[in-house]
């Protein structure tokens, strides 16, 4: 983990802005009814790609992630030009893992055909919820109909890597109703999940709805136990949990964790392209301009002009990540990975120190605390425990 200039595989992730409506809850970098720039805006992502690759040599991709927004809103043609340019100007692995984010209510049995054609190869599907009262109110553009007919389509046209993201602690819900919700969703069979809990983030309708008295905040005390009844149900599947958030399905035959958000854990370089996005690479993080009309704005005229390595017109930020942040970076991403945490063997590889000394007063009172545990007798490797992992936060902190 951490470390810079690191000769080390790279992911790429593509930002896709469209929505067909803004749902109640969402506050992501995306906009609705601008489906007429896709074509501009898929010009300066290649545009982005070459201004990038330009400046630096072909890096080894071995992650590739379509991000939103709704991936799924962009033309077939769209993907096959983005990769077919990235190919062109980066190294692929043989198994580089490419993964899209769809929307149930956007997807047809020919166009997932034609994302599987084109090499994309993990979907993930976000459903949400399996509940018709859940999805109305938060204002999905899908039913449960389009759920199940999704998921089997995606199986017909041949992803057998296939994530579901769901929502827990929607403040009207009950401990029930969230293990009606799992539960249909566990009984459509894939490979990995994403279980998140909801924020009421300003700007949203669930926001204006709790000003107004319409809605509570989820209690905190069933909003753990959503967590832990979530934790035992997919443990039962057979659904190992490798981050706080997300579970894969065990199996001798493939591992099923999402290697691109892996790469983000891990602290591990990935280039970020799109309006919005944010890199990280050759120890510089770096955010993009985030409206549609300033990204696509961004490329006009301005293609002769060098810029440093991993930026383009469309950068509003680099920042070079000094050592003290980079080792802090690498606790905070690493301790998400609840089966995996942090090495001490690889803090001392890419810092040259010893992370029990670095750390050494925040690792004694967390361990103390049991927040924290030592994984083998060495303590070489250290980890969330069991009451860490629903208590994150408390342990994050020690390390900002
Ligand atoms: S589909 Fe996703 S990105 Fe789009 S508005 Fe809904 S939650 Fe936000």
């Amino acid at each position: 983990m951490g470390g810079i200039n690191k000769a080390m595989d790279h992911s790429i992730y593509l930002h896709m802005p469209f929505c067909k409506r803004r749902c109640h809850y969402c506050d992501f970098n995306t906009y609705a009814g601008k489906e007429h720039f896709i074509s501009p805006y898929i010009d300066a992502l290649l545009s982005e790609i070459r201004v990038v690759n330009e400046s630096k040599k072909s890096h080894t991709i071995h992650s590739v992630y379509f991000g939103g927004g709704t991936p799924s809103l962009i033309p077939l043609l769209g993907y096959r030009e983005i990769l077919f340019e990235l190919k062109n100007l980066f190294t692929f692995t043989s198994d580089c893992e490419i993964s899209i984010e769809a929307n149930p209510g956007t997807l047809s049995l020919e166009y997932l055909t034609g994302l599987l054609n084109l090499g994309i190869n993990r979907i993930s599907l976000g459903i949400q919820s399996t509940n018709t009262f859940d999805l109305v109110r938060l204002d999905r553009i899908h039913d449960i109909q389009d759920i199940l007919m999704s998921v089997k389509n995606a199986r017909t046209a041949g992803f057998t890597n296939i994530n579901l993201d769901l929502i827990f602690g929607l403040p009207w819900q009950d401990l029930q109703s969230w293990k009606n919700s799992l539960s249909r969703a566990l009984e459509l069979n894939p490979s990995h999940f994403s279980l998140y809990s909801l924020i009421i983030e300003p700007g949203t309708m669930l926001h204006q709805w709790y000003q107004r008295g319409l809605i509570a905040k989820q209690d905190q005390d069933l909003e753990a136990e959503m967590y832990e009844l979530a934790m035992e149900m997919l443990e039962k599947y057979g659904f190992e949990q490798y981050e706080i958030s997300n579970w894969a399905k065990s199996s001798a035959k493939a591992d099923s964790r999402c290697r691109h958000n892996l790469q983000y854990w891990q602290n591990h370089p990935y280039f970020g392209f799109g309006a919005g996005a944010h890199g990280y690479v050759a120890g510089n993080r770096t955010e993009n301009v985030s409206t549609i009309n300033e990204y696509i704005q961004s490329f006009t005229g301005k293609r002769n002009e060098n810029y440093p390595f991993a930026t383009s017109p469309a950068t509003i930020s680099r920042t070079l990540v000094d050592i003290d942040t980079q080792m802090k970076d690498f606790m905070m991403l690493g301790l998400r990975l609840v089966k995996d945490g942090v090495s001490e063997d690889r803090f001392r590889a890419d810092f040259g120190l010893s992370m029990k000394a670095v750390f050494s007063e925040e690792i004694t009172t967390l361990v103390n605390n049991h927040l924290l545990e030592w994984v083998d007798v060495d303590h070489n490797r250290l980890r969330l425990s069991k009451k860490g992992i629903l208590l994150g936060n408390q342990v994050f902190v020690a390390f900002v």
